[in-house]
Protein backbone atom coordinates (compact mmCIF):
# COMPACT_ATOMS: atom_id res chain seq x y z
CA UNK A 1 0.00 0.00 0.00
CA UNK A 2 1.52 3.43 -1.13
CA UNK A 3 2.39 5.57 1.63
CA UNK A 4 -0.22 8.27 2.94
CA UNK A 5 -2.95 5.84 1.80
CA UNK A 6 -5.12 4.23 4.36
CA UNK A 7 -7.12 1.22 4.20
CA UNK A 8 -11.08 1.28 4.53
CA UNK A 9 -11.85 -0.10 7.73
CA UNK A 10 -14.62 -2.20 5.96
CA UNK A 11 -12.66 -4.07 3.55
CA UNK A 12 -11.21 -6.89 4.69
CA UNK A 13 -7.79 -8.16 3.60
CA UNK A 14 -5.94 -11.27 4.40
CA UNK A 15 -3.28 -10.18 7.13
CA UNK A 16 0.31 -11.06 6.42
CA UNK A 17 2.59 -12.86 8.71
CA UNK A 18 3.50 -10.89 11.56
CA UNK A 19 0.93 -8.20 11.09
CA UNK A 20 -2.13 -7.51 12.91
CA UNK A 21 -4.33 -9.81 13.49
CA UNK A 22 -6.76 -11.19 11.28
CA UNK A 23 -10.72 -10.30 12.40
CA UNK A 24 -13.23 -12.32 11.60
CA UNK A 25 -15.34 -11.32 8.25
CA UNK A 26 -17.94 -10.17 8.16
CA UNK A 27 -21.13 -10.04 5.72
CA UNK A 28 -21.13 -7.39 3.09
CA UNK A 29 -24.99 -6.46 2.10
CA UNK A 30 -24.23 -4.89 -1.43
CA UNK A 31 -27.28 -4.31 -3.72
CA UNK A 32 -29.58 -6.91 -3.27
CA UNK A 33 -31.53 -7.90 -6.63
CA UNK A 34 -35.13 -9.27 -7.20
CA UNK A 35 -35.30 -8.15 -3.14
CA UNK A 36 -37.89 -9.56 -0.54
CA UNK A 37 -38.79 -8.19 2.00
CA UNK A 38 -41.24 -9.07 5.37
CA UNK A 39 -44.64 -7.05 4.71
CA UNK A 40 -46.28 -4.55 6.76
CA UNK A 41 -49.80 -3.35 7.34
CA UNK A 42 -50.34 0.02 5.59
CA UNK A 43 -53.27 2.23 5.09
CA UNK A 44 -54.07 2.96 1.26
CA UNK A 45 -54.05 6.55 0.83
CA UNK A 46 -56.66 6.75 -1.50
CA UNK A 47 -59.62 4.26 -0.20
CA UNK A 48 -57.70 4.15 3.33
CA UNK A 49 -58.50 0.41 3.67
CA UNK A 50 -55.90 -1.45 5.22
CA UNK A 51 -53.01 -2.94 3.05
CA UNK A 52 -49.92 -5.12 3.14
CA UNK A 53 -47.21 -3.51 1.85
CA UNK A 54 -43.67 -5.29 0.82
CA UNK A 55 -41.27 -6.30 -1.92
CA UNK A 56 -41.76 -9.05 -4.01
CA UNK A 57 -38.69 -10.12 -5.28
CA UNK A 58 -38.09 -6.72 -6.09
CA UNK A 59 -41.88 -5.74 -7.10
CA UNK A 60 -43.66 -3.16 -4.50
CA UNK A 61 -46.43 -5.48 -3.50
CA UNK A 62 -49.50 -3.78 -2.41
CA UNK A 63 -51.96 -6.42 -1.50
CA UNK A 64 -55.54 -6.85 0.58
CA UNK A 65 -55.32 -8.44 3.87
CA UNK A 66 -58.66 -10.62 3.53
CA UNK A 67 -57.10 -14.20 1.65
CA UNK A 68 -59.19 -15.46 -1.25
CA UNK A 69 -60.16 -18.65 -2.72
CA UNK A 70 -58.90 -20.29 -5.92
CA UNK A 71 -62.19 -19.45 -8.12
CA UNK A 72 -61.76 -15.66 -6.67
CA UNK A 73 -57.63 -16.10 -7.84
CA UNK A 74 -58.65 -17.17 -11.09
CA UNK A 75 -61.39 -14.38 -11.69
CA UNK A 76 -58.38 -12.02 -10.62
CA UNK A 77 -55.96 -13.89 -12.80
CA UNK A 78 -58.76 -13.33 -15.76
CA UNK A 79 -58.93 -9.40 -14.68
CA UNK A 80 -55.19 -9.04 -14.84
CA UNK A 81 -55.23 -8.63 -11.36
CA UNK A 82 -51.67 -10.37 -9.40
CA UNK A 83 -52.13 -12.56 -6.35
CA UNK A 84 -49.20 -13.80 -3.75
CA UNK A 85 -48.92 -16.03 -1.49
CA UNK A 86 -48.03 -14.62 2.06
CA UNK A 87 -44.82 -16.37 3.90
CA UNK A 88 -43.12 -15.17 6.73
CA UNK A 89 -40.22 -13.91 5.10
CA UNK A 90 -42.35 -12.09 2.55
CA UNK A 91 -44.79 -12.09 -0.21
CA UNK A 92 -44.21 -14.42 -3.68
CA UNK A 93 -45.46 -13.63 -6.33
CA UNK A 94 -48.02 -16.09 -7.68
CA UNK A 95 -47.98 -17.43 -11.73
CA UNK A 96 -48.83 -20.05 -14.03
CA UNK A 97 -46.30 -22.49 -12.16
CA UNK A 98 -46.48 -21.27 -8.59
CA UNK A 99 -50.25 -21.83 -8.33
CA UNK A 100 -49.94 -25.37 -9.13
CA UNK A 101 -47.23 -25.86 -6.38
CA UNK A 102 -48.68 -26.80 -2.83
CA UNK A 103 -46.41 -25.35 -0.85
CA UNK A 104 -47.21 -21.80 -2.04
CA UNK A 105 -51.17 -22.56 -2.11
CA UNK A 106 -52.10 -20.55 0.61
CA UNK A 107 -52.90 -18.02 1.75
CA UNK A 108 -53.52 -16.19 -1.37
CA UNK A 109 -54.00 -12.91 -1.15
CA UNK A 110 -54.56 -10.34 -4.31
CA UNK A 111 -53.13 -7.65 -5.10
CA UNK A 112 -55.14 -4.31 -3.68
CA UNK A 113 -57.24 -2.19 -6.35
CA UNK A 114 -59.62 0.48 -4.90
CA UNK A 115 -63.44 0.49 -4.71
CA UNK A 116 -64.84 1.91 -7.39
CA UNK A 117 -65.62 5.94 -6.06
CA UNK A 118 -69.17 6.89 -6.46
CA UNK A 119 -69.40 9.65 -9.40
CA UNK A 120 -70.57 13.06 -9.26
CA UNK A 121 -73.00 12.10 -11.72
CA UNK A 122 -74.86 9.18 -9.94
CA UNK A 123 -74.97 12.33 -7.33
CA UNK A 124 -77.17 14.43 -9.27
CA UNK A 125 -80.82 14.10 -9.85
CA UNK A 126 -82.48 12.00 -12.64
CA UNK A 127 -83.12 14.34 -15.98
CA UNK A 128 -87.09 14.79 -15.41
CA UNK A 129 -86.76 15.66 -11.82
CA UNK A 130 -87.89 11.97 -10.99
CA UNK A 131 -86.10 12.08 -7.52
ZN1 LIG B 1 -57.06 1.69 -2.07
Amino acid sequence: MAPGLRRSPGIQTRSKPGGPPERPMKPVRGFVHLETTAPYVQTCPRCRRSILYGLAEGIAARVDVVPISGTQEAAAAAAGIQTFTLRRTGLVQRDAIRRTDPALASPVLAEHRCPPQPQQLSLLPAPGGSR
